[in-house]
């Protein structure tokens, strides 16, 4: 049990609070919140690199920018950083009001939590050692309370029957969840919403069972049955090594103590050290034009700003506000219009039941879908995280009392506090976590994937591992920034021919390095260690 956090935090526009005492107020005490906005006082004629948007896809992008000496200008809409992903703290305590979880088997992720040397900064948000200890199906049958062994029984039981597509448990169907394609088969499922699915094997499912999938999958998806598209479970489901518990483990249990803007904080801070790092926040941007040699950016304001590159990490779900010129080709037009599908809600809870630490709910047809216990706040109150489905949409900031009751109907609680970010109605994000609807993801991936010119699209909207998770915008970040740096940085790399061939010629490059006391010696020195690292980045050959 770690202790509390510092609260005394400037406040971010973003996120609503409410108490008894206080009401609703909109605006939470924040790490993300970046203060001065700014520290642009002339802006450079022209930048290497501009990156519209300070989520992890925009702070990975403009961190390894800078990281390769480029001159870089980040942009963004709101007054803070984290877009999708960011944490406040509330007397003393981290609320996190959008992407929470993480996993070891996320790659990109984990390479940063060590880079940020964060790995013993991780908690586990379920405890179910002490207090009720149970789990409760809330249907209009009525509540079936349970054990968790019961619980994950349960559950992987009906899981289980709805992803069996090849009697394989999707394995055969899906085997590289990172290349779902690898197996055109998979087309034909994609077909599927998550109502077909369930059509196809609702003979097989107890009643019990067919509820708590319907919740298990409407957490997941955000949405609804018919826009839910299978394909995108089936995805969670292999890259959570085709087990329930897999797929627990790797989306909602690991989190930070700090919550998710002290992770987020380090990637800026560690950019904002260098003097080659620009930033504007509260800087939306409308238009975006290719001139051919550069690209020029309008921000609301009507400021402009012109670079070599533009890296746009703007969610799927905003895109169209923004006026491309060239248009954007039609295919990546044609997948903006259709979208991702998530109008989750995520709301918190902290109530005066210490005994409801260890207690979860699905309740499918209702407006809270799934709830679980989610951590102890510093005054000793339980704090409860619960998720809506756009099935059935909850506003809490319109309306507190049915936001309580949604609560409360769960199981009665004291609700002392809530704290959310209302994901749907939010300008800058217009949904939740990505997730597609049927087809989606085999018709458009590669379209949205693709560059137009000399901008650059990354956000883990079209992420290929774990798309519509952080991991998945530090991917994208990560992969923009290797193409801006191939093109700005190494435009002209050593034929591969050339790199192998250098193998050989490592015993008189080995005396370079012996000879560093001659004269001229470091540029020779450099010159092996850029050759060094070539040949240890080739990927090995294919095999026959
Ligand atoms: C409720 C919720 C729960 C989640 N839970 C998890 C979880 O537990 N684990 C997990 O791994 N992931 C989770 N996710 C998903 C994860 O948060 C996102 O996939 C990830 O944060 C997306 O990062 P990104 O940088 O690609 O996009 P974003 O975070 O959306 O960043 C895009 C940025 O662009 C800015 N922008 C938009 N329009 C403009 C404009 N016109 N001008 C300038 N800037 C603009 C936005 O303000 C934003 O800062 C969750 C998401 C939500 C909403």
């Amino acid at each position: 049990m770690r202790g509390p956090l510092p609260s005394d935090l400037p406040k971010s526009r973003d996120g609503y609070h409410w108490t008894p005492h206080d009401g609703v107020s909109q605006g939470l005490p924040t790490l993300a919140a970046i203060r001065p906005e700014t520290n642009v006082n002339s802006p450079r004629q022209v930048y290497d690199v501009i990156v519209v948007g300070a989520g992890y896809a925009g702070l990975t992008a403009a961190r390894n920018a800078v990281r390769e000496g480029l001159n870089v200008l980040l942009l963004e809409a709101r007054d803070r950083i984290g877009g999708r992903t960011w944490s406040s703290n509330i007397n003393g305590y981290a609320f996190e009001l959008g992407g929470t979880w993480v996993h070891w088997t996320q790659p990109h992720t984990f390479r940063e939590v060590y880079h940020y040397n964060m790995k013993d900064e991780l908690e586990i948000s379920q405890n179910y050692t002490t207090g009720v200890n149970h789990f409760q199906l809330i249907t209009s049958d009525g509540v079936k309370t349970m054990s968790h062994l019961a619980e994950d029984k349960l559950l992987e039981s009906a899981v289980k029957k709805f992803v069996d597509i090849d009697g394989n448990l999707g394995r055969t169907v899906m085997p590289f969840p990172h290349t779902p394609a690898y197996n055109p088969d998979v087309a034909k499922w994609d077909k599927l919403s998550m109502a077909d699915r369930i059509e196809q094997i609702k003979d097989d499912l107890t009643p019990a069972e067919k509820a708590a999938l319907e919740g298990f999958v409407l957490l997941c998806s955000g949405g609804t049955p018919e826009n839910t598209g299978f394909y995108d479970i089936l995805r969670w489901w292999a890259l959570g090594f085709y087990t329930y518990q897999g797929v627990i483990d790797t989306c909602v249990t690991f989190k930070f103590h700090c919550g998710q803007s002290g992770f987020a904080k380090r990637f800026f801070d560690e950019a904002a050290g260098s003097k080659k790092f620009s930033y504007i926040f509260n800087c939306p941007i409308t238009a975006i034009k290719d001139n051919g040699k550069t690209v020029q950016v309008t921000a609301q304001s009507g400021r402009q700003f012109t670079a070599s590159r533009l890296v746009c990490t703007i969610p799927l779900n905003v895109l169209s506000t923004i006026a491309f010129d060239p248009p954007l080709p039609k295919a990546k037009q044609e997948a903006v219009k259709i979208g991702q599908i998530n109008l989750c809600s995520k709301v918190h809870a902290e109530i005066r039941d210490r005994d409801l630490r260890s207690w979860s709910a699905i309740a499918p047809y209702d407006k809270l879908v799934y709830a679980f216990g989610d951590g102890t706040t510093p005054a000793g109150n339980t704090h409860i995280v619960a998720f809506g489905a756009d099935l059935n949409p909850l506003h809490p900031e319109d309306d507190i009392e049915t936001t309580k009751g949604a609560f409360n109907h769960l199981a009665p609680m004291d609700v002392q506090r809530l704290v959310f970010h209302n994901w749907a109605r939010d300008e800058y994000s217009q949904g939740a976590w990505c997730m597609f609807a049927p087809s989606v993801g085999t018709t458009f991936l590669d379209a949205l994937r693709a560059r137009h010119g000399n901008i650059l699209f990354a956000n883990s909207d079209w992420a290929t591992g774990w798309r519509g998770f952080i991991d998945g915008a530090i991917e994208e970040g990560a992969r923009a920034a290797q193409m801006v740096q191939q093109e700005l940085v190494d435009p002209h790399p050593t034929p591969r021919t050339q790199i192998v061939g250098s193998k050989l010629m490592f015993p008189s490059i080995i005396l370079y390095e012996h000879s560093l006391l001659a004269p001229g010696y470091s540029r020779s020195y450099l010159c092996y260690m850029k050759l060094r690292s070539k040949v240890q980045l080739q990927a090995p050959d294919p095999k026959p």
